[in-house]
């Protein structure tokens, strides 16, 4: 589109009975960036990711998305239309083989045809799965599980990933792996929005940044004006 913004969201709300976990977000991420959106527990990030991909109950808001507006659209719609999400927690199933996820993810693929390619794509960038193929996914570490769940995104070759949390639960080493990945996807020109609790690392990689409060954008800026504001020093980086 011609903002330069593969995504353009307005107005966006979401309730769970009672809850409003989002009251009214707007936030944009242009094409081939990374942008992290930060905040406490229970800010709503998790909330924003899951309503761009349908998962969440959408009050109201809108949607647009390489100048589309999807506002409406079911997730496995979002999911042809080249927006995907790797959830918070991996959601991998246990008696399930590496490659049967791999297949999984690419059944929602944009245009069938190419599935092979992407998963041999995908191999060799992740080739700990690679070796893996046949492995039930219980069987694979903290760290390899969060590489089958990008893997298993990235099966439906999106133009926009949404990462929640990859680093949950994981050695800083096996992070640091995680991070450089995500950078290297993202030199492909892949666009990517970015949830992470480790606001330092997500700052390194990301080229803009939200911070969110109570279902609100509170902040935003670039990855350097936030590292730089008093607002994020204090509460995240120990300044
Ligand atoms: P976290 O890092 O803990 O996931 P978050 O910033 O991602 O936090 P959300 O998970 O989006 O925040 O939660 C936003 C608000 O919505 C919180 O008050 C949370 O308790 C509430 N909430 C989230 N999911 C549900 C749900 N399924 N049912 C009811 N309330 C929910």
């Amino acid at each position: 589109p011609s903002s330069g913004h593969l995504l353009e969201v307005s107005g966006l709300r979401v309730a769970y009975g009672a809850v409003e976990a989002l009251k009214g977000v707007d936030l944009t991420v242009g094409k081939g960036q990374i942008v992290t959106l930060l905040g406490a527990n229970g800010a709503g990030k998790s909330s924003t990711l899951n309503a761009l991909v349908g998962l969440a109950a959408k009050k109201a808001g809108r949607v647009v998305f390489d100048g589309h507006d999807i506002s409406g659209l079911a997730p496995e719609q979002i999911v042809r239309c080249g927006m995907t999400l790797t959830p918070e927690g991996r959601r991998i199933f246990p008696s399930l083989t590496v490659d049967e996820h791999l297949m999984l993810g690419g059944a929602m693929h944009k245009a069938r045809g190419n599935i092979a390619e992407v998963r041999e794509d995908m191999l060799e960038r992740f080739p700990i799965l690679k070796e893996r193929l046949g492995q039930k996914a219980g069987s694979l570490s903290g760290g390899e599980q969060q590489m089958l769940a990008i893997a298993r995104a990235m099966m439906s070759s999106p133009d926009l990933l949404l990462l929640d949390e990859p680093s949950l639960g994981l050695a800083p080493q096996v992070v640091d792996l995680i991070f450089d990945l995500i950078a290297g996807l993202r030199q492909r020109g892949l666009t990517i929005l970015l949830v992470e609790q480790n606001v330092s690392l997500s700052l390194d990689i990301a080229d803009a940044g939200y911070v969110m409060a109570n279902g609100r954008v509170v902040l935003a800026g670039t990855a350097a004006e936030l590292r730089n504001s008093s607002e994020i020093r204090g509460a995240y980086l120990g300044a």
